[in-house]
């Protein structure tokens, strides 16, 4: 799906609102959460619009594996890999997911506690 001018994070790659951009390849972008949770709290999102992990199609094969290896390099790059860090998907009304494009919470530079609230 095409930018959607509705969309605070499709605004946010078409360079309509700033944002710490920290990483950006062909199929993904990755900037600073805007009220961090964590000392290192950066989100990866994918260029394309896709609302949630659910909405993904099959065919988003290729764009949904991006946004995995960037979140890999954003933890290496912001110097967590080593030490460790957390992915976090939120889905869906359950899991309190605010914006409606598919992003990756990168968090890391504290330890984390189990199972997440
Ligand atoms: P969710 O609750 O949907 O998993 O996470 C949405 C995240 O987006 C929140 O952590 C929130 O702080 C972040 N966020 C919302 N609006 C903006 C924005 O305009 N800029 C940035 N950098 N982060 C945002
Ligand atoms: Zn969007």
């Amino acid at each position: 799906m095409a930018e959607r001018s509705d969309c605070i994070f499709c605004r946010i790659v078409a360079g309509e609102i700033p944002a710490d951009v920290v990483h950006e390849d062909e199929h993904t972008v990755a900037f600073r959460d805007l009220d961090p949770k964590a000392p290192v709290h950066v989100l990866v999102i994918p260029r394309r619009h896709i609302a949630s992990i659910s909405d993904a199609a099959d065919t988003d094969a290729a764009v949904m594996g991006a946004l995995l290896l960037a979140a890999r390099d954003v933890a290496a790059v912001e110097g967590v890999a080593e030490g460790g860090y957390r992915l976090v998907v939120n889905t869906g009304a359950a899991a309190n997911q605010t914006v409606h494009h598919v992003h990756v919470h990168v968090m890391g530079g504290r330890d984390m506690r189990w199972p997440p609230g």
